[in-house]
């Protein structure tokens, strides 16, 4: 059965190692920029990591076919050779976790690492877990139900 990420947001204490692993595993670099997950703080609220949630949106909106699901494991692939980096993909995806490689200029999205996801396996504090989709659809469900109870949250200005 194909399985998804499922994140722990209570559990994260923002040290950014899932980013490091991340990247370190695609380009042997350590570098939160070329990362695939990003960890983002919400002052005074909560540090939670943001991927990838392979829902597929973008693969239909790659001018040029650039973005395909792995048939094995369900996994969003970018095929490299195609990609042109025009960033369609950052503009649909819902979640902002389509992000473009500030060296290769092409789109750097979650490929769950052919099945074993790096980052879940070296988060110190199991923020990440890698389930069936039938156990992740819980937690999605989950997820949505307590945000659409919470308060709205005022939007912060846009890092410098
Ligand atoms: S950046 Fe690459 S993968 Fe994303 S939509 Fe453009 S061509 Fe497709
Ligand atoms: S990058 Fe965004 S739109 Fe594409 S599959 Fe992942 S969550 Fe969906």
């Amino acid at each position: 059965m194909w399985k998804n990420i499922i994140i722990h947001p209570e559990k994260c204490t923002g040290c950014h190692l899932c980013e490091l692993y991340c990247s370190f595993h695609h380009f042997k670099i350590n570098n939160p920029s070329r990362s695939r997950i990003h960890v983002i703080r919400s002052e005074p609220y909560i540090d939670s990591p943001i991927l990838c949630i392979q829902c597929g949106l973008c693969i239909d909106f790659c001018p040029v076919g650039a973005i395909i699901r792995n048939k094995k494991n369900g996994a969003i692939n970018v095929l490299i050779d195609k990609c042109i980096g025009c960033a369609q993909c950052v503009f649909v995806c819902p979640y902002g976790a389509a992000t473009i490689d500030p060296i290769t200029k092409k789109a750097l999205i979650c490929d769950l690492c052919n099945g074993e996801p790096e980052c879940v396996k070296n988060c110190p504090e199991k923020v990440l877990e890698y389930v069936d989709a039938t156990k992740a659809v819980y937690y999605k469900n989950l997820i949505i139900s307590k945000l659409l109870k919470k308060e709205s949250i005022p939007l912060e200005p846009y890092p410098k």
